[in-house]
């Protein structure tokens, strides 16, 4: 293919995509394909000579489609959103056009400079303090793991790097027992191993570590010999929300000279509305703060904005600059890739530039609040239906809740019966968790063209459902 055939194909593709978006809500939102479906439809060998793109579009429709699961949905309501904004898309559609390298700021300056305004964009756009600097990773566990290697080296005055851990006291590095897997795979990347993640117990009804059990871990850690080196805290976890008492926690790591590291990958979006800020009060005291825009903001996946008190730590732990990455004469620039794990970068901040331009805050805020409106809903009236049990409140979107009728004996069964059934009907999607070790059901909204009438829709098809599997 030509690049004089693009337009033409840009345009095909562009009117493809939107009606898509138009209409993906009447497609039954997970995937109904068997495994092995679609490899099956894929040739063993690869083509030895072009073929037309009007027959590689064809087979895109007729092999792929089936076996995508869709995301944009707006009856999507399991695992969280990954939205993608129509704006969002037309910013990747450019930058994949363009495709530039943006690990230096000479290698795009309008990239490395963008990308600094827009994190200063996020930041006042979630209400943190000045003085936070930023840098968009490609993920939360990206994020998660750069601060894990900094608090690292932090604990080791810097000596990790270069003779690495086998001459040192253990490390212990400390969160709750709700954190995202993500926090575990940082430990073991880090070489500060599982054995040294320390789960706190949580408490109260935000199911957040309870500082005084921190404290005492700490101190045990310390007489015994161990070095701590940083807490993990988490606002708005995966399961079901559940949110680390920030202040508290961090007066606790502080005392005891802990790098702190926040993972709010979901819950961040929704504190560019002020009256969710009280969820994470204290944050401003954080060395490290990750959310995710690629979730309940509307950015196009990925887009992982991660903050930071002091960048100096974090550049000192992961840069490193052999001539051919050296930028001459040019002092005081940001060169993104000292600041995360991989070198290359993708221009990403553009995204951001194009939803916040085509929404305003207004626009996203209003997405957001109605949201966590509409689950609220969806929780009181399933609270008042007979044989429905919540599990856990809401907090901010997410709740869980199970069907427990009477005389039945294996509720986990029941329940895992009965979203199998639902995600096979196809108008919604949910996913299940265990509160307490039990097999609980997961709701959040959070799709960026989710309707009310889409969220009182879910409430039919539960109960429908339930009703019918009793
Ligand atoms: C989604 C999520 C993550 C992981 O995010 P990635 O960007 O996929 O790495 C981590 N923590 C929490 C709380 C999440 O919700």
């Amino acid at each position: 293919m030509q690049w004089t055939e693009f337009s033409e194909w840009g345009r095909r593709v562009a009117d493809w995509a939107q009606d898509y978006h138009l209409t993906v809500g009447d497609r039954p939102v997970r995937a109904r394909t068997k495994p092995g479906d679609i490899l099956d439809a894929l040739p063993e060998t690869p083509p030895e000579t072009p073929q037309d793109m009007e027959e590689v579009f064809r087979d895109f429709e007729r092999i792929v489609m089936p076996g995508i699961t869709h995301w944009q949905h707006p009856r999507f309501f399991a695992y969280f959103n990954s939205n993608a904004a129509a704006p969002s898309v037309l910013a990747e559609f450019l930058v994949s056009a363009i495709a530039p390298q943006c690990m230096l700021w000479q290698t795009s300056p309008a990239a490395t400079e963008m990308e600094t305004r827009m994190m200063d964009w996020l930041r006042r756009s979630i209400g943190l303090a000045d003085g936070f600097a930023g840098v968009i990773q490609d993920s939360a566990s990206s994020a998660t793991l750069a601060a894990v290697l900094t608090m690292r080296e932090k604990a080791l005055d810097w000596t990790g790097n270069t003779a690495g851990l086998a001459r040192n006291k253990p490390l212990r590095v400390y969160c709750s027992t709700e954190v995202h897997t993500s926090v575990d795979r940082a430990i073991w990347v880090s070489g500060i191993g599982q054995d040294n993640l320390v789960r706190i117990p949580t408490t109260g009804d935000w199911r957040g570590m309870d500082p005084a059990a921190l404290d005492a871990a700490i101190r045990a850690d310390r007489a015994a010999g161990m070095t701590p080196a940083g807490a993990i805290l988490c606002v708005g976890g995966t399961s079901n929300g559940a949110t680390d008492p920030v202040a508290a926690c961090l007066d606790v790591a502080e005392s005891h000279g802990l790098f702190t590291h926040v993972d709010a990958a979901w819950a961040g979006s929704a504190m560019i509305c002020p009256e969710f800020r009280h969820y994470w009060q204290g944050i401003d005291r954080a060395d490290s703060i990750v959310f995710n825009p690629h979730k309940w903001l509307g950015v196009q996946f990925d887009c992982s904005a991660h903050f930071l008190r002091n960048p100096d730590d974090l550049v000192r732990t992961l840069a490193i600059q052999p001539e051919y990455l050296k930028t001459h004469g040019k002092d005081g620039i940001i060169n993104y890739s000292e600041w995360s794990v991989p070198l290359g970068r993708r221009f990403r901040a553009l995204k951001i530039w194009f939803l916040i331009r085509a929404y305003g805050l207004e626009g996203l805020r209003d997405r957001i609040r109605n949201h966590i409106a509409w689950s609220n809903d969806l929780h009181n009236r399933l609270r008042a239906t007979a044989g429905f049990e919540i599990l856990t409140e809401p907090m901010w979107s997410l709740f869980t809740f199970r069907y427990a009728p009477q005389d039945v004996a294996d509720l986990d069964d029941l329940n895992q019966r009965l979203v199998d059934a639902i995600n096979d009907d196809g108008r919604i999607y949910l996913t299940q968790t265990r509160v307490n070790g039990k097999l609980a059901i997961r709701f959040q909204a959070g799709q960026f063209e989710t309707t009310e009438q889409d969220v009182r829709m879910a409430y039919d098809v539960i109960a429908e459902i339930a009703t019918g599997l009793a």
